[in-house]
């Protein structure tokens, strides 16, 4: 069966993307990196998802982001914006933006899935609910793809890994509903930017996952402090 590769965060987003890539018939790697975020209740979100979805090998990378910090998520000193209304999320690009993220993890998981000769790469990347993210836009996917057909021997040799993020387009309730429709295990994620026993149900993570739950008319398994 072909493979395909998987960056799993232990998110709503990377794990429905998981589970589609499963429904699309790949035997699944997934990986997961560890950045230095602020908390690492995600990171245990991601392997109990890839356990759930029997990934073949589920590879957790340390890679220190927060050596320069420059995000709220990296950076103990800025504080999570909660209680915002969607509105002033997009606004500008938010404090939770993490430097090149995406183009860090993307590169990381080019090298993993050439190894691994897969066919495919997918990222949860999602350009309508938190369109402040530049790395979650089609127009940097699509430059992504190309970087990595002319810089992987995979693909100069005529096997280019290609990169695919089914949500791009998908709003938060559309990412749910076919979350729900995929058996995606959405109770074991993790959304919240913030770390706890609960998620906080008030950073922008939250309030987004809380109303696609609700535009979906699904219940959101996971708990919440407040
Ligand atoms: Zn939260």
């Amino acid at each position: 069966m072909a493979s395909a590769l998987v960056l799993l965060s232990g998110g709503l987003d990377s794990t429905v993307t998981a589970a589609m890539a499963r429904a699309d018939g790949y035997d699944i790697d997934a990986l997961t990196i560890r950045y230095g975020q602020r908390h690492e209740r995600e990171l245990r979100a991601a392997r109990e998802v890839a356990q759930a979805l029997d990934v073949d090998e589920h590879v957790e990378l340390d890679v220190d982001l927060s050596a320069w910090g420059g995000s709220a998520l990296t950076d103990e000193a800025e504080d999570v914006p909660v209680d915002r209304e969607e509105d002033e999320m997009s606004e500008e690009i938010p404090v939770t933006y993490v430097p090149a993220r995406n183009l860090v993890f993307l590169s990381l998981a080019t090298s993993f899935a050439e190894t691994r000769e897969a066919e495919t790469i997918y990222i949860g990347a999602n350009a309508v609910d938190f369109s402040g993210y530049p790395d979650c836009r089609p127009a940097f996917l699509d430059a992504f793809e190309t970087a990595a057909r002319e810089g992987t021997k995979r693909g100069v040799e005529g096997q280019p890994v290609s990169i695919q993020a089914p949500l791009v387009d998908l709003t938060k309730a559309e990412i749910v509903e076919l979350g729900n429709e995929l058996q995606a295990p959405l109770e074991l994620t993790w959304t919240c930017y913030q770390g706890g026993q609960q998620a906080c149900g008030r950073c922008d993570a939250c309030k987004l996952r809380l109303q696609g739950f609700a535009e979906a008319g699904v219940e959101d398994p996971v708990a919440y402090a407040e």
